[in-house]
This record gives C-alpha cells, structure tokens and sequence, in this order.
C-alpha cells in the first residue's frame, strides 16, 4: 500500500507543484483525500489508472481542496459511466457538485455517483477498509478522516490548528499514519491561531501525545518548501526536520508526485 501525493503546497500552487491532495494506493482500489486543481493529470502522471478510483474525500471546501474536483469528476463520469464512485466531505459538497450537473453538463446525478455529506465522529464501513471523520479546528467546517485498512490505518488531519484539536485527535488509539499539515514555522504561532493551521511546534507536542508509528507532513507554504525542478516520482525517506526545524523523531515531508510505502 502506498500513499501518492498529488501536491503539498497550501494556499497554493508553485511552478512546479500543486495545492495539497492525496491517493491512497491498496491491492485494487485508489482513495483520493482533496483535490487540488490538475489532480486528474497528476494521478495519471504518477502512473495511477483514474478508472480505479473508489472514494474520494474532501476535507473542506476551500479551494486549493477542491479545484480539481470538477474537472476529475467530469472525466470519471463521461468516460466510464458505469465506474461507481462515493463523493464524501462536508456539507456544501452536494451544491457544489448539482450546480455542475445541473447548468454544465445538463445531466441529473448518475446512479453511479454517491455523495454524502458527513458529520464528524460518523463512521462509515466500505468493501476494504471503514472510515471515521473527525472534528478538526480550521475557519470552516473541516473533516480530518481515520481509514481503518484490516493490515494498517491512517488518519488525514488537515487542514487544522493541531493544538486546538489535541482532545478530538486523543481518542483515536493506535494510529499508524498520521498525516497532518504543517501551514507555518513555530515562530508564526499567531498565524496559526487566526487561520486554523500548524505548525512544527505543535507537530511535536501531538507526537509526545499520541505517538503515532509514523508522521507524514503536507501542506506547506510555497516559501518553505522550494521545488525548483519538475517533480519526478520516488519514495519519500524519513528525515528529523519540518521547514528547517530540528525534531525528535522521524517524520516524512511530502514532495509533489512522490510517495510513501506504508506496507
Ligand atoms: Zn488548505
């Protein structure tokens, strides 16, 4: 199993990479995690079939999640209209998706397209694996989402002030992968306060917390992390910094179109 990831920027895009998304990777299906603007092409460029394509999650609906959604789902549906695929993220989603269907492709929602809205701590099961949302801090309403795969589970929190969240993110025991976002430097912790993001401070403090086996960061600002060549794809190795600051423990910073072997 494998973890891709289409982008790792916040906010947004770099010359040569993409606002932060996701693919999971198992044995016969692809979850996407947010969708920043290109994704259809990213996933293809990462040799990633789209027709495998299951679930797709969306944190929040701010644009640098969502930008490519449209456009992906445009693909999905028209190319393959039997290809059954679960939409899930906050409320907001639904509208989102009708305005498309409604005044751009001139369809109703195909049979084969399921959204649902979900409300944190909902827990859903599929073929594969379950999933559970969480309550995450940011300035909208956010979705961090737990997968419980049989051999391993996973726990996307982001966008999300992790120093806020400490109480929600505790109940969740014996987390493999933890993925979170890592928006500033320690110094900025102001700016994580009024924008609902992290920093490496707080990173720390959730590691001596919950002591997931593994840390994997996305979601940074284009200054801190300078991708001055096209992305090729490679396995990320760990490291013991987050935007230039020392760590404790091992911890994977994401790069544009590389990934992570989680099993
Ligand atoms: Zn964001």
């Amino acid at each position: 199993m494998k973890i891709h990831f289409t982008g790792t920027h916040a906010g947004y895009a770099s010359k040569f990479g993409q606002t932060t998304g996701f693919v999971i990777e198992s044995d016969n299906e692809l979850i996407v995690v947010d969708v920043p603007e290109n994704t259809q092409q990213l996933i293809q460029q990462m040799n990633l079939s789209l027709s495998k394509i299951t679930v797709i999650c969306i944190t929040h609906m701010h644009l640098d999640h969502i930008a490519g959604l449209i456009s992906l789902l445009s693909t999905l549906l028209t190319n393959n209209s039997s290809q059954k695929i679960s939409l899930l993220g906050p409320a907001g989603l639904q509208a989102y998706v009708d305005f498309y269907l409604k005044f751009i492709l001139l369809v109703p929602q195909p049979a084969s397209l399921q959204i649902i809205e979900l409300n944190p701590l909902q827990r859903l099961d599929f073929e594969h694996f379950s999933l559970q949302t969480v309550n995450l801090k940011h300035v909208v309403t956010c979705l961090g989402y737990f997968f419980d795969f049989k051999s391993t589970n996973i726990l996307f929190a982001l966008d999300t002030n992790l120093n806020v969240n400490k109480e929600e993110l505790q109940q969740l025991k014996n987390v493999q992968w933890f993925v979170t976002e890592c928006t500033f430097k320690s110094e900025q912790i102001n700016k994580c306060e009024s924008s609902g993001h992290s920093c490496p401070k707080f990173i720390s403090e959730i590691q001596e917390m919950m002591k997931p086996a593994q840390i994997i960061v996305s979601h940074i600002r284009r200054e801190y992390q300078q991708i001055n060549s096209a992305p090729k794809i490679k396995e990320i190795k760990a490291t013991r910094s987050i935007l230039g600051e020392e760590m404790e423990f091992d911890v994977y910073v994401a790069e544009p179109l590389a990934f992570c072997q989680i099993k």
